[in-house]
């Protein structure tokens, strides 16, 4: 729960406004979620918390880390037995959190596995923050060890941020707010498949000064530079079409005068040639973008990824041209938890 509506919540029954401050120092700081350790707290409050006052925590199903890179994978079980796929990777100087906004996803993208499992429900912001709070106390940990920060959050999880925009931007809330998370806005990004209207909302609430809001990334998930390669990898597609989906990010450059991730998976024989690199260019001419490269994880035939020359050729030709052009480096590859890669496993419970 925000702090705002925790004060709130905590007023209404008569209990004073410092008792927020306290909850929100167990739960963030000390990272003590279970409410008869927060030795300061009455009795009555400490009965109401997990009931009312809502900071209920996801079950660790299973836990997975990577030998190759140390990035680990959390299967979390929610209350009504559904679960999700949250992840950590580990950078050098800081820890990305890399979380799911929905139980599976509707867009049913070709190329992910998340999509092929299909849609289940929303997360609500409660959800969304457990997986956070969870990741940061390390599951078995003993209580003295320090929980570890999460300094940078991704929502490249399972499921469409902006299909759930409500409860997503209440978990932005409290991921910023300084009494809480504390998480600057330049570490968090929300990631579309090109959610037309959700895009307009966003760069709406920014440009009218958003608190929480204002400085977070958008990136958009835009994988071809035209209808045909599109329609055939992202259903969305059909509805939110490429000139769509660019105009409407133009705008959102112009109105929030912040720069756009855009995400590029490669795909062999599918969208890398040079004359699809050059659309690319000619497309995103003039706009304020960095662009990911991410050579596609399988997780379906037939898409498997170009050779590392393919890839590097198609950088160069967005680079010569001007563009801010990166490959991603992957990580958790050999616990199925890179990019495309997670979905509901109701099988394992
Ligand atoms: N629904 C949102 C966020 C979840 S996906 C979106 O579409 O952006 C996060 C990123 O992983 C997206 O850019 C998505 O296109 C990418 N992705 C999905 N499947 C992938 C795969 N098999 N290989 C590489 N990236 C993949």
């Amino acid at each position: 729960m925000g702090n705002e509506e925790l004060r709130e919540t905590l007023k209404n029954m008569g209990y004073p406004a410092f008792r927020a401050d306290q909850i929100n120092q167990w739960v963030f700081q000390k990272h003590i979620y279970e409410p008869e350790n927060m030795t300061n707290l009455p009795q009555e409050i400490k009965e109401l918390l997990g009931t009312q006052i809502g900071f209920v925590l996801p079950e660790v199903v299973q836990h997975l880390v990577s030998s190759i890179d140390r990035t680990e994978k959390f299967l979390l079980g929610l209350n009504d037995s559904e679960t999700i796929e949250s992840v950590l990777l580990y950078h050098k100087d800081r820890i990305t959190a890399c979380i799911s906004s929905q139980v599976g996803c509707a867009l049913k993208c070709d190329f992910c596995a998340t999509g092929r499992s299909g849609f289940k429900r929303n997360l609500t912001c409660d959800e969304i923050i457990g997986q956070v709070l969870v990741m940061e106390r390390r599951p078995g940990s003993n209580r003295d060890e320090p929980a570890q920060k999460v300094g940078n959050i991704v929502f490249m999880g399972m499921g469409e941020p902006l299909l759930n925009y409500e409860e997503v931007k209440r978990a932005i809330h409290i991921l910023t707010d300084p009494k809480q998370f504390g998480i600057s806005k330049r570490r968090i990004s929300v990631s579309t498949a090109g959610v037309v209207p959700g895009i307009e909302r966003l760069g709406k609430e920014i440009k009218e000064g958003t608190p929480f809001l204002t400085g977070i990334t958008l990136s958009v998930s835009l994988h071809a530079p035209n209808n045909r390669i599109r329609d055939r990898l992202m259903p969305i597609n059909h509805k939110y079409p490429v000139e769509e989906l660019i105009f409407t990010l133009r705008e959102y450059i112009e109105n929030t005068g912040d720069r756009v991730t855009i995400e590029y998976i490669l795909i062999d024989g599918v969208n890398e040639s040079d004359e699809t690199a050059q659309e690319l260019c000619a497309l995103l001419k003039g706009m304020k973008v960095n662009i990911n490269l991410i050579p596609v994880n399988p997780v379906a035939d037939p898409y498997r990824r170009p050779s590392e020359e393919k890839v590097a050729r198609f950088q160069s030709i967005l680079t010569k041209n001007g563009f801010e052009a990166v490959q991603r480096v992957e990580k958790g590859a050999d616990i199925e938890g890179a990019c495309g890669q997670l979905r509901n496993r109701g099988d394992k419970r």
